[in-house]
């Protein structure tokens, strides 16, 4: 019998929470699954969790997380309108780099959310995600600054969708300049999804 996607998800997230495919669960505090609504107008998908994300088991809730959820907020969106995720659901020590064996062993379980939900458009935050998807839908990636911004039609995992790669939020906290170029994306984001609401006049000078 076919699971619905409230069974996958559910699902997924037990199969994480007992996961010993590498070693981040020795180390993490609460795996991080992914938030969101199951029937997605898009999938946001980052690095992986950070420390405020590891405490709490919910993505981007720290710094980057304020920052996302503004430039949603930018576009009319809300977080419940979207599912935010991560290509790695446990937090690597002290924040470093995904290792490339850590992202073979957990993006599985990524493939699984994607194909329960197929989102229409799936934003990647930052390298690691970008990379895996375009990986998986058999393109070639070669840096952020040459694909952000830039909508690919693709057909990845057994559906269709667009794949809007745009910097990491913690990139432009990093380098304020960034941050024109992250909003620029959210506004295209919008385009993108049918009926954009409103704006809710939200300052983002506040991140700049
Ligand atoms: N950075 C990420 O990539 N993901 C999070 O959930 C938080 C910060």
């Amino acid at each position: 019998m076919e699971l619905s996607v409230e069974g996958v998800i559910a699902d997924v997230a037990r199969r994480v929470a007992e996961c010993r495919r590498c070693e981040l669960w020795r180390t993490r505090t609460n795996p991080v699954v992914g938030e969101g609504s199951l029937k997605p107008k898009a999938m946001f998908i980052g690095e992986a969790p950070g420390r405020s994300e590891d405490l709490e088991g919910r993505p981007f809730v720290g710094a980057a997380g304020k920052l996302l959820t503004s430039l949603l907020q930018s576009v009319g969106l809300s977080r419940s309108d979207v599912y935010i995720t991560n290509v790695l659901k446990c937090r690597p020590p002290g924040n470093r780099d995904p290792l490339p064996e850590e992202v073979e062993a957990c993006t599985p379980f990524l493939a699984e959310q994607l194909k329960a939900m197929r989102p229409q458009v799936i934003v990647t935050l930052g390298r690691f995600s970008t990379s895996y998807v375009f990986s998986t839908a058999g393109l070639s990636f070669t840096s952020m600054a040459k694909v952000r911004g830039r909508v690919f039609k693709v057909e990845l995992l057994g559906f269709k969708a667009s794949v809007l790669p745009t910097y990491h939020p913690a990139a432009a906290l990093y380098y304020p300049k960034l941050q024109e170029s992250l909003a620029e994306d959210f506004r295209k984001l919008a385009q993108l999804l049918e009926g954009p609401r409103e704006p809710r006049g939200v300052d983002l000078s506040l991140f700049m």
